[in-house]
């Protein structure tokens, strides 16, 4: 109800993600303006927090110019903490009475926590901290991980389901507010010329990529205990595959929309291990030894000496219905590679009855997430100024830096927590989708421990295994190393 204020409250105020994420992106809502009035923030936490380390922390990841029409102290001023356990019901009780003092409120929890606490937190919420009054609404952000295979999510699921509605829970999958994500449904379905093409009958394949140029050298987490599979590709890249194969929906509503997505899951078989390829970096023993390049995966002492954790991944999706059979949705995913990007690539079949004999190369449409939002396709030209059909590849070009000067595209969480805020689920994952998730992932990972199998080897700062490259090519993806892109 947007006539009530909102008290936001914060789960875990003290941790890496509050610092990092939460609190510089409920400034930049602050300080846009776009915060319904009377908004306040509470932050709990085991340890107390001391207002001021929190800003001193938080501050590097505030980008602020000095610009601002607003103060970043009117900012913090909207916030107070409340320390406590995550299990005690007497700490819920102190949390509610606190909660309280504000009068009548909409209520919106963020567990910015460990998985470990989900269930005492939840529990905890909805026994003492729902908001009390009928007009008011209270929502509850979860991050991943949400389990780590088909059982353990299923178990987080069956466990919120009795304590929130659907229309209460926002599971954050931060790739759904990356703006090339966004603009999936506007590319596809607001443009004439891409509803004919988008099937089997002009697509070849899908790739959907996921590259890190970086390790996992002092940023373990939980890593070693997930792998890649698990940490990117069942949940971001596979709610991107949706999006890119998903039927019309009846309408841009919420559920239409993740009914879409849904139906379009169902349609995919679980993953076999044949359709995978896995792979482990190794440290490049050619690097600066001070580099983190020098460094392998398993040169970090948090890694067990036999870990078989996958930091690279190829998977091939099939999706059985009309529009896709026979075209494969690749996706790939790792770290310590040659470079940090991720992107949907989108390649289409060759040109029937070609005249031009092998100068014609595959087209593609390229959409590209990140780093710098840019949507191309590869097109096939006459050179210019040549007399016969000499052939010149080259782009359609819709790079945003330079179209869109003026601009702002806000961060994915930004976005997310705004959708929050205004009861907007589009962009958050339900749970039906999520059960999807894991029944296409869950045999294939089960699979790959109980028969240990190794990784492939590759070196920090290379493209991948080899054997990736060689996966696509029986797939159908054409390479032809010809292309080259100029920088204007
Ligand atoms: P974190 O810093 O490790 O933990 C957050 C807070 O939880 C800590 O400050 C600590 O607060 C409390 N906590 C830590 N370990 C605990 C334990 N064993 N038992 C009870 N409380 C404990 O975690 P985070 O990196 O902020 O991540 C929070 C959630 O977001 C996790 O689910 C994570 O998977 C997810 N996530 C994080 C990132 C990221 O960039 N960090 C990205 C995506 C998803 P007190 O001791 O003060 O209570
Ligand atoms: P490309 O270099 O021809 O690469 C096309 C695809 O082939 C990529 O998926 C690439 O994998 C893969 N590939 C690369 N080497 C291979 C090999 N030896 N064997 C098999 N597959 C291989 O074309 P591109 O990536 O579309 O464009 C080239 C560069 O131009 C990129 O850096 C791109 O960002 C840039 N560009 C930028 C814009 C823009 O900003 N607006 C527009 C056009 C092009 P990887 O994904 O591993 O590289």
């Amino acid at each position: 109800n947007d006539q009530q204020n909102t008290l936001f409250v914060i789960f875990g105020a003290s941790g890496d993600l509050a610092r990092r994420k939460i609190y510089p992106v409920l400034w930049y809502l602050f300080r846009d303006q776009l915060l319904p009035p009377g908004t306040r923030f509470v932050g709990y936490s085991r340890s107390t927090i001391v207002k001021k380390n929190l800003e001193e922390k938080s501050k590097p990841f505030m980008k602020i110019t000095g610009q601002e029409k607003v103060n970043l102290s009117d900012f913090w001023d909207l916030h107070s903490f409340v320390s406590g356990s995550y299990s005690d019901d007497a700490d819920f009780k102190k949390l509610e009475t606190y909660l309280a003092s504000y009068g009548s409120t909409n209520r919106i929890f963020y567990l910015a926590l460990p998985p470990s606490v989900f269930e005492d937190v939840t529990t905890g919420i909805k026994k003492f901290c729902m908001a009390k009054s009928p007009v008011c609404h209270t929502r509850v952000i979860i991050e991943k991980p949400f389990g780590r295979d088909s059982a353990s999510s299923a178990e987080l699921s069956e466990h919120l389901a009795q304590l929130f509605k659907e229309s209460q829970m926002y599971r954050i999958d931060h790739y759904l507010g990356k703006e090339m994500v966004q603009n999936l449904m506007t590319l596809r379905f607001g443009n004439g010329i891409f509803s004919h093409l988008w099937s089997r009958s002009a697509i070849a394949s899908v790739q959907v990529t996921f590259k890190e140029n970086i390790g996992t050298l002092g940023r373990m987490g939980y890593f070693d205990s997930f792998g890649i599979i698990r940490d990117v590709m069942q949940n971001h890249l596979l709610q991107i595959v949706a999006l890119v194969a998903m039927a019309r929906p009846v309408s841009i509503s919420a559920s239409d929309i993740r009914d879409e997505k849904v139906r379009v899951l169902r349609a995919i078989p679980p993953l076999k291990l044949e359709d995978c390829v896995i792979g482990q970096y190794t440290g490049d023993k050619n690097a600066d030894p001070k580099s983190e390049a020098w460094f392998g995966y398993k040169d970090d002492e948090s890694v067990p000496q036999d870990s078989q954790t996958p930091t690279f991944a190829l998977t091939v999706l099939k999706i059985d219905n009309e529009q896709w059979e026979g075209v494969p949705f690749i996706m790939r995913a790792g770290k310590g590679l040659n470079e940090g990007k991720a992107e949907i690539r989108i390649q289409f079949k060759d040109v029937a009855g070609n005249l031009f004999g092998k100068s014609a190369r595959r087209n593609e449409l390229v959409m590209r997430v990140q780093p710098g939002e840019a949507i191309y396709m590869k097109i096939n030209t006459k050179t210019p100024g040549s007399s016969g059909f000499e052939f010149h590849e080259t782009e359609m070009d819709l790079t945003y830096k330079n179209r869109y000067t003026h601009h702002y595209i806000p961060d994915a969480y930004e976005r997310l927590i705004l959708d929050v805020f205004q009861g907007n689920q589009m962009n958050f994952v339900r749970a039906d989708e999520l059960s999807e998730a894991w029944r296409i992932f869950t045999p294939v990972l089960k699979k790959m421990e109980d028969q240990r199998i190794e990784p492939l080897k590759y070196v920090f700062g290379s493209r991948g295994p080899e054997e990736a490259d060689e996966m696509c090519r029986k797939q159908g993806v054409e390479y032809s190393g010809t292309y080259q892109w100029k920088q204007i």
